[in-house]
């Protein structure tokens, strides 16, 4: 994603087992509500209990799926996933859910997260090459089912016995004939929320898709829990030792829905307070506020409640735009944005601006963006950032590997201004953040530098990346 303006997304989950209801159009819908977690590919797969059918292919939710695979797709327990590749390239075969045969069981799994062991997982299974982190994992249980082909709850000992050789960020949708296993790895990187629906249950990647298909949201799957659910009902169970949870405080800042909870915190509310204490923590001699749409908007409402100053929707986004592809000349770039977002000219004109964005990872996008504001006739530009200045990769699932592409790796604050061609510039504390998103305990690495797990191994492979 060489010039994108934020980190991508890796992948959006559901799964589902609704005793005696069809569940693919439930999936479906459930994956429209996930498609901002990506939008590479999308998948599903269902069984009705003998056999498991699984339709997956590139584009988005809307493109893969229409009415006669839906059909196809019989059954009353399912999974289906929305990709984002940030490892493996965005291929078909890279597309989700994941699928192995093992004699006479049938398993796929989503996954949502990045794996930090690979290599060393892919070694242990004799695999050369290098392909997808569910790839890797659906490999490592179906060799583990292999031996336990005639036992009934097979796949769950496979599981238990396969999960503790992951490393990293994992939330995970699987499933055979019969049952749905939803898990989340020590840490809890990844969001994974539980509801119940008419005697069934579902998994979501966020709140938001529970909603749009009417389950009742239950709890979350705990950081190190596995969920199995199966005729017999529902239970829990514990296959790695307890660990400090560390749920991606970036799925706060811009990944989540605002509509979503998480940790009992709704992600709008979460939002507008970053934008209040940001306007404590760096306020601004300026007349309007101006969010940068979407995701800017609950922290530039807070912003502006916080510091009286006068709130203005003065940037038009193009709802129907998603990703914009490979964009080779500087003019066509700078088309790029205008694709995007466009200036309200009689909002800004003669106007002191404070720009609100949640981040800045490469900044090009943003120094566009500051430009086209100055263009539309602001008079002076003052942005203000509602998360502190991302310095360090993700190795947990966001495509931010390159540290060289980071602009607050390359770049102090005085040098930012100047490069985005702004008049002043603010990032919010960590403090500032952690106060805003509540209680819990969060991964701030990109952030702070601070990894919550051994990470050697995506580092040396990053190293070698660039030498090669
Ligand atoms: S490094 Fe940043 S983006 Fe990655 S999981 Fe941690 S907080 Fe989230």
């Amino acid at each position: 994603m060489p010039d994108s303006p934020k980190p991508g997304e890796a992948c959006g989950v559901f799964g589902i087992y609704a005793p005696g209801k069809p569940v693919s159009h439930l999936i479906y819908y459930g994956l429209f509500a996930l498609q901002h977690r990506g939008q590479e590919s999308a998948g599903i797969a269902t069984s009705d209990g003998e056999t498991l059918t699984l339709v997956k292919d590139l584009g988005l939710v809307s493109h893969v799926f229409d009415e006669s695979d839906l059909a196809a797709l019989d059954g009353h327990l399912g999974i289906g996933h929305t990709r984002y590749s940030t490892t493996g390239s965005n291929s078909w075969s890279n597309a989700q859910p994941a699928h192995r045969q093992v004699g006479h069981i049938s398993i796929a799994l989503g996954h949502n997260g990045n794996l930090t062991n690979p290599g060393s997982l892919a070694a242990e299974l004799g695999i050369k090459g290098s392909g997808s982190d569910s790839d890797l994992m659906v490999e490592a249980i179906a060799r583990r089912l292999d031996d336990r082909r005639s036992d009934d709850r097979g796949l769950e000992m496979a599981l238990m016995e396969a999960l503790p050789s992951f490393r990293g960020a994992f939330s995970l949708v699987v499933m055979d004939q019969g049952r749905l296993i939803g898990v989340r790895d020590p840490h809890g990187f990844r969001p994974l929320v539980l509801g119940s629906l008419d005697g069934g249950w579902v998994l979501a990647s966020e709140t938001a898709a529970l909603d749009l298909v009417g389950a009742t949201f239950q709890r979350e799957v705990e950081p190190g829990e596995m969920v199995v659910v199966d005729a017999q009902g529902l239970r829990s169970v514990r296959p790695f030792p307890p660990a400090e949870p560390r749920l991606c405080v970036f799925e706060f800042v811009y990944f989540a829905r605002p509509d979503s909870v998480l940790g009992g915190t709704n992600v709008a509310m979460a939002r507008r307070a970053m934008g209040f204490r940001l306007a404590e923590e760096h306020p601004a001699d300026a007349d309007i506020v101006v969010p940068v749409p979407e995701s800017g908007i609950p922290a530039a409402q807070g912003y502006a409640q916080r510091s009286g100053i006068a709130y203005a929707d003065a940037l038009v986004k193009n709802r129907y735009v998603g990703r914009t592809f490979i964009e080779p000349t500087q003019e066509l770039r700078d088309r790029g944005i205008r694709l995007k977002l466009n200036p309200i000219s009689a909002v800004l004109s003669g106007r002191r601006v404070v720009l609100v964005d949640d981040s800045i990872v490469r900044g090009s996008t943003t120094r566009q963006l500051c430009r086209m504001l100055r263009e539309a006739g602001a008079s002076e530009v003052h942005l203000r950032v509602s998360s502190p200045p991302y310095r360090w990769p993700c190795f947990y699932g966001m495509d931010t590997s390159d540290r060289s592409q980071l602009l607050a790796a390359r770049m102090d604050v005085d040098e930012m201004v100047e490069y985005l061609g702004v008049d002043s510039l603010g990032y919010l504390s960590l403090q500032g953040l952690l106060d805003s998103v509540g209680p819990g305990g969060f991964c701030t690495a990109c952030l702070s530098g601070d990894y919550p797990t051994d990470v050697s191994e995506a580092v040396g492979k990053l190293a070698l990346e660039h030498t090669g």
